[in-house]
């Protein structure tokens, strides 16, 4: 037997019954339709900055020789670039997520994960990963005079976590509220009734934790009369459109971009004044790669008078991830390995001003790697609706 055989089946001895659970989560199956052709680790963001192997780590499943209490398994963002490219659609993400549900279900977390638990944990008791407090969830909006949700208004304005929490993100939450007013789109919101969407904890492998909060809101959504949901992250817009159905319902969901190019396109909004910067629009995967929305986000930027928008050197289906999709955003990421570095480089190369964005995860990523290049005095992170906010 060879030494690294040997020093795997030694690592995996104490997770038997766990490897033998992977086996039965199918990722062994689907791991025997991969040929190990390499081109997911060729298209994968890691290799820019580390060594990692999603065809390595598809390969030990396959054999049960998984290193459940290793870092590997919990490093996929869930970019979806691999997937996108694998000959044998083996499915990285979802055998990525199996392997994750049972290493969260034996309780085996390596320390750079331990945030996951703390997200579980405040997920659990209330509805939000931040460790907030549920009461608190509206206080962004205090002062704004905006409505609870009513059955016939035009729209639920699904806020989420980080845009009703996070101090940064609560910028980008008053700004959409103003520009909805502005526009005479009749909404509201559900305040301290809104959970989490449950995209994140989901792909972490908690997937009890997930269903629960998404049978809430779905709970929530039918009370109320919802037909039409507005979101401003990717991330629940993914997980209404395409997770939430799993559970027999159907809600039409709008991401705030699209919404945006409409009511611009209808001359709801005019836009007034001259923006006068070059601006760099970035992708996100959940927006972008996994839901195929690349021009509203675009449309809305080439309206804004003077503004310059150019493109980095991987966009659309080819943007670079900011590392903090699969719940990454809640995991340490070691300096020198922070894909949203790179992503802040790419767009200073094409001389932008402003990086801008939608996406929660994205600015929080962003906005920290600004601080810690100091690039702060020759870069500004936006979301678009704060831009459109600008100019209204
Ligand atoms: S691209 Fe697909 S077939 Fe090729 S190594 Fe990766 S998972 Fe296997
Ligand atoms: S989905 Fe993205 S981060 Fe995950 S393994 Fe594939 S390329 Fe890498």
């Amino acid at each position: 037997m060879g030494n690294s055989v040997k020093k795997d089946l030694e690592t995996v001895a104490p997770f038997e019954e766990a490897i033998e659970e992977i086996k039965q989560a199918g990722g062994a199956e689907s791991g025997r339709f991969c040929y190990q052709c390499g081109k997911c680790d060729v298209y994968c963001p890691w290799n820019r900055v580390r060594d990692f192997s999603i065809r390595k780590v598809i390969r030990q499943a396959a054999f049960g020789l998984t290193e459940i209490e290793g870092e590997d398994i919990w490093r996929c963002t869930t970019c979806g670039s691999c997937p996108s490219v694998c000959p044998r659609g083996v499915g990285q993400i979802e055998f990525g997520v199996s392997l994750r549900r049972v290493a969260t279900d034996y309780g085996i977390f390596p320390d750079s994960v331990r945030g996951v638990r703390a997200a579980r944990g405040s997920l659990t008791s209330d509805g939000n990963p931040l460790s907030e407090n549920r009461e608190s969830r509206a206080d962004w909006a205090k002062g704004l005079s905006l409505k609870p949700y009513a059955e016939g208004m035009d729209f639920l304005f699904f806020v989420g976590c980080y845009y009703s929490y996070d101090p940064r993100m609560k910028k980008v939450a008053v700004a959409t509220a103003n520009i909805l007013d502005k526009a005479g789109v009749e909404f509201g919101i559900l305040g301290t009734q809104e959970s989490c969407c449950g995209e994140s904890i989901r792909k972490t492998g908690g997937e009890e934790v997930f269903k629960t909060l998404a049978k809430e809101n779905i709970k929530t959504f039918i009370d109320h009369g919802v037909k039409k949901i507005l979101v401003s992250s990717p991330h629940c817009y993914h997980t209404f459109k395409n997770e939430y159905p799993e559970f027999m319902v159907n809600f039409e969901v709008v991401h705030i971009t699209e919404l945006l190019a409409e009511l611009i396109r209808d001359k709801r909004l005019e836009l007034k004044g001259d923006y006068g910067k070059r601006v760099t629009y970035h992708d996100p995967c959940y927006l972008g790669r996994h839901n195929g929305v690349y021009e509203a986000p675009r449309q809305v930027l080439d309206t804004v008078p003077g503004l310059e928008r150019v493109e980095m050197v991987d966009s659309r289906e080819s943007s670079l991830c900011c590392g903090g999709g699969g719940g990454r955003v809640w995991m340490d990421t070691p300096k020198g390995e922070r894909f949203a570095d790179l992503r802040l480089d790419q767009a200073q190369d094409v001389g932008a001003e402003v990086l801008a964005t939608s996406c929660p995860y994205c600015i929080t990523n962003f906005e920290e790697s600004r601080l810690s290049l100091a690039e702060d005095d020759v870069l500004e992170i936006r979301d678009i609706t704060e831009i459109i906010n600008e100019m209204i």
